[in-house]
């Protein structure tokens, strides 16, 4: 397979967002499925960001791109690529996120997180919590403290920004832009759902050889 990446962004309509070649291949095999199926998902990290350095202009014109499309359209294929690749992908044995994220936590997080625990609240705030220069509560260590090896130690009890990370569910993918892509080279999902946005959009093209 020869990856092809058009100079030009020209996408119009979702219904011209699936490379011809492709839905007819699909349609003479009866496999009318998203063709991201048929693409094997990137979740090595060592890639990730080689791929992040070399990719770095082609990634730099895409957010221009972006930025200039249908938001409304942009959200509508990013949240259906979100909800195919986010399941396929185990954050168990990735755990790349709390190894770079700063957390915010609040003081209900913190009542729960402490009587899961068994420690008090002055406790917990000592031990793990630190106050930020805008005054919120952060996780006192990068990587985080309850990450052990490639899981979360409290998975049931983690924090709201560790639940809604990477965000790909959200409307307004492409205002936030700059900080879903400082994400491309850690984050099997960002990685995977940019590469198909790239393709759903006709950014890049797939060609057989
Ligand atoms: S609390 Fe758990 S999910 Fe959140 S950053 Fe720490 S290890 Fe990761
Ligand atoms: S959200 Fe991304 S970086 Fe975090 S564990 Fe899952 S795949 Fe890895």
């Amino acid at each position: 397979m020869r990856i092809v990446i058009s100079g030009t962004f020209f996408y119009q309509s979702t219904n011209q967002l699936l490379l011809t070649n492709q839905l007819s291949s699909y349609q003479s095999t009866n496999q009318l499925l998203p063709y991201f199926r048929f693409l094997k998902l990137e979740t090595n990290l060592a890639i990730l960001a080689q791929e992040e350095l070399e990719k770095e202009e082609e990634n730099f014109c895409f957010k221009d791109a972006l930025s200039n499309s249908n938001s409304i359209e942009i959200d509508n294929i990013v949240h259906a690529l979100n909800a195919e690749i986010t399941p396929a992908i185990d954050c168990t044995a990735c755990g790349n996120c709390c190894r770079s994220l700063m957390i915010n936590v609040t003081q209900p997080e913190v009542e729960n997180l402490s009587a899961y625990l068994s420690i008090t609240e002055d406790e917990l705030k000592e031990t793990y919590i630190e106050t930020s220069l805008q005054g919120s509560m952060i996780v006192n260590t990068i990587p985080c403290h309850f990450l052990k090896g490639t899981m979360c130690s409290i998975y049931e009890h983690r924090f709201a920004e560790c639940r809604e990370f990477p965000g790909l569910h959200k409307t307004g993918f492409t205002e936030r832009l700059f900080a879903t892509f400082m994400h491309y080279g850690r984050c099997p999902i960002v990685y995977n759902v940019i590469e198909q946005l790239k393709i759903k959009t006709g950014f890049i093209k797939i060609a057989q050889t």
